[in-house]
């Protein structure tokens, strides 16, 4: 018997009919003897629909961001993984197998206070074991928790990947396995390269870079609680029948392993990740002096503005020029902000900006381990003819932004040129 946590997204959940398959499915692990703990999303859309009810009452954008209007969207936005855990407990005792439903304050799932961003500082087992070693299944709202002044909370946009990984580890379960409308990780996007394969396994830190290079599978902070508590967690699909033998559904998708010698596919690069959300901000003519770095992203960084990829260029007869990227929705503001007042404070001469770039990026443990991998790279794009206007790289990725009407062009060229196509010898 293994104690087995199952995350259900919203598609799964978005109808009376796929809650009634998704409760079939459960039932049928039951009755092959596992202890079950299922985590299930809001039902698709709802969560959306939700905070464009709260958004109709909200004059403006300003209002959404104080503490009070943020503590009431999270109320608003948790009742979505409410419904949900309701309805396929129902599901459930319909099929014949007992279950009970709990909300994030119920368990309790303690979280800090950051409403619409919380995190997870604590999950009290006690009550989920019991109900457990009673027979039940547990279903767990996903997304949301509760803060030590007792508010609900929410975990951010995709949070309830986040919420069952972190109930796996809590439980030390023996698999964590989420079921989602894709059936794995891919080495790319497949509507990019319809050549994409579907990895067998993919080491937690390439999931981790993939994850924050813009692939959309599993929410970043999922990953890293996979990796700090050392779940073994899958991604599967949700669309295969519900009575598929659990012998082939336990090996299905994408098993996101910890050691690098478990790895059966010894590819040097596992894959190609790329995102169109950043813009590309300059600023000319810096003087090239002590702390000019700090007088341009001081300020960037107080008005809560995340910085990417970073360059500085060599100084020309002591002046130099500063680029960095933000993300796309902070765009407008770093412009205003540098122009305004960083610009004349540090006596730059001009601040420009783009906001048609991507970034694309190529991942893959292999690359610790041998040279050459982000040379190729870079000779595959200008066999292309694309201009490469930033780089950077860790152990285990390189990335370049380009511009963005190239994106998909270098995306195909580069899965080609590190033969992702072709099934890696084990
Ligand atoms: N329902 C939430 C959302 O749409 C959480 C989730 O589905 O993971 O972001
Ligand atoms: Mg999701």
């Amino acid at each position: 018997m293994s104690l087995i946590v199952h995350k259900y997204g919203g598609t799964s959940m978005g109808s009376t009919e796929r809650i009634a398959s998704v409760a079939r499915r459960v039932a049928k692990w039951v009755r092959a003897g596992h202890q079950l703990v299922v985590v299930p999303s809001a039902m698709s859309g709802e969560t959306n629909r939700l905070l464009g009810l709260a958004k109709e009452l909200m004059p403006n954008a300003s209002m959404a961001s104080t503490p009070e209007a943020l503590r009431e969207l999270d109320a608003v936005a948790a009742t979505g993984e409410q419904v949900s855990v309701g309805l396929l407990a129902l599901a459930l005792q319909a099929e014949g197998v007992p279950a009970v439903s709990y909300g994030g304050w119920q368990v309790p799932i303690e979280t800090d206070s950051a409403f619409t961003k919380a995190r997870i500082r604590r999950i009290d087992d006690a009550r989920i074991r019991a109900d457990l070693a009673a027979g039940r299944v547990v279903i767990v709202t996903g997304f949301q928790g509760i803060d030590p002044q007792g508010n609900v909370t929410t975990l951010g946009r995709g949070g309830s990947d986040t919420s069952a990984v972190a109930i796996a580890a809590a439980l030390k379960a023996d698999e964590c396995l989420i079921y989602t409308d894709v059936d794995g990780v891919y080495t790319t996007d497949p509507r990019i390269v319809p050549e994409a394969r579907r990895l067998h396994t993919i080491s937690f830190e390439e999931m981790l870079e993939m994850a924050s290079l813009g692939s959309k599978v599993l929410q970043i902070r999922s990953v890293e609680f996979a990796g700090k508590y050392r779940v073994p967690t899958r991604v599967l699909s949700s669309f295969t029948p519900w009575d598929i033998p659990i012998k082939e559904e336990a090996v299905s998708g994408t098993l996101i392993t910890f050691e690098e010698d478990e790895k059966m596919e010894q590819a040097v690069v596992a894959g190609i990740a790329f995102n169109r959300d950043e813009a590309k901000v300059s600023i000319i003519g810096v003087p090239d002096r002590p702390g000019i770095a700090f007088q341009i992203l001081g300020p960037v960084a107080d008005a809560n503005i995340d910085v990417d990829v970073i360059i500085q260029n060599v100084s020309h007869d002591g002046r130099t020029d500063f680029s960095f990227t933000v993300h796309r929705n902070d765009y407008a503001r770093t412009l205003d902000l540098l122009k305004g007042t960083v610009l004349p404070a540090v006596g730059a001469a001009e601040v420009l900006g783009d906001a048609k770039i991507c970034k694309v990026s190529i991942v893959g443990i292999g690359m610790k381990s041998h040279a050459g991998v982000a040379a190729k790279m870079f000779r595959t794009l200008s066999e292309e003819g694309i201009n490469i206007q930033m780089i950077t790289t860790s152990e285990i990725k390189t990335s370049v932004v380009i511009d963005e009407k190239y994106m998909e062009l270098a995306v195909r060229a580069l899965h080609k040129a590190f033969d992702l196509e072709q099934p890696a010898a084990a």
